[in-house]
């Protein structure tokens, strides 16, 4: 136990030093990127552990594996900040509401709409980002914009889903989130971090009044791109925790 907390120190450390090295490389402030711990898979006892070494921000991907180490952390990690950064169904809107601070994983107006009505009956505003596709193999979820710089027409869709969103209580939009295709090499990735912040750049020119400040990109193998290209969040599993079982194992 005691090697395991040091090595997830030394893990957490060695990723801050990474961070820290892709924002001096962009000429950014390292204050401006916000680490994700992605903990899927993994027990109470090591996201407690991962928050012991001072991250704050810890990612799910589900709503159920999710709720017993909310509910067993709550008390002892009062200060724990909780993303759901997988699909979210629609029937699954309610504990979500309840359970996460931050849901990145929005994806039609219908789920934000499910999730601001019983976030406002229980007297929570939860910050949200928009889940888009930027790019032709990335994972089909999320907000269609492949083709947001030649269609005016899906941007303009896109820019009405939002503001129906932003209109919303119980929810506030504050950015955008995107998963790059799997690649072999990060470089693969560069262009669609790079179309995700010339979106973010455009829709504060056409939708000023929406906060897009967000930008949440980057994962174990790509993360000092997507920070090179703007991310305010990167994503992080593999590269604190090792290998995940394989699913359903
Ligand atoms: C699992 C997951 C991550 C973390 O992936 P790693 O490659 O382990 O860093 C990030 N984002 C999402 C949406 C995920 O599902």
């Amino acid at each position: 136990m005691h090697d395991d907390m040091s090595m997830l120190r030394d893990r957490v450390a060695g990723i801050r030093q990474r961070i820290a090295l892709a924002c001096q490389r962009a000429g950014r402030d390292d204050a401006t990127v916000r680490l994700i711990a992605v903990t899927k898979t993994h027990d109470a006892a090591t996201v407690a552990g991962v928050l012991n070494t001072g991250v704050t921000d810890v990612g799910e991907n589900r709503v159920q594996e999710a709720e017993a180490k909310i509910e067993a952390l709550a008390a002892a990690q009062p200060g724990a900040t909780w993303h759901l950064i997988g699909h979210l169904q629609r029937n699954k809107a309610r504990r979500a509401a309840l359970l996460f601070a931050v849901i990145q994983s929005i994806d039609s107006v219908g789920l934000a709409a499910a999730v601001a009505r019983h976030a406002h009956a229980a007297g929570r505003t939860l910050d949200i980002l928009l889940q888009v596709n930027v790019s032709g193999e990335a994972s089909k979820e999320g907000f269609d914009l492949q083709h947001w710089r030649s269609d005016p027409a899906q941007l303009a869709a896109f820019i009405d889903a939002a503001r129906d969103i932003a209109a919303l209580a119980g929810t506030r939009i504050t950015g955008l989130m995107t998963i790059a295709p799997l690649a072999a090499d990060a470089e693969q990735a560069r262009p669609v971090f790079r179309a995700l912040r010339a979106l973010r750049d455009t829709l504060r020119v056409q939708a000023p009044e929406i906060c897009w400040d967000e930008l949440s990109m980057g994962m174990t193998d790509d993360f000092e791109v997507a920070i090179e290209e703007g991310a305010t969040m990167v994503r992080i599993g593999r590269a604190l925790f090792g290998a995940r079982p394989a699913p359903h194992a």
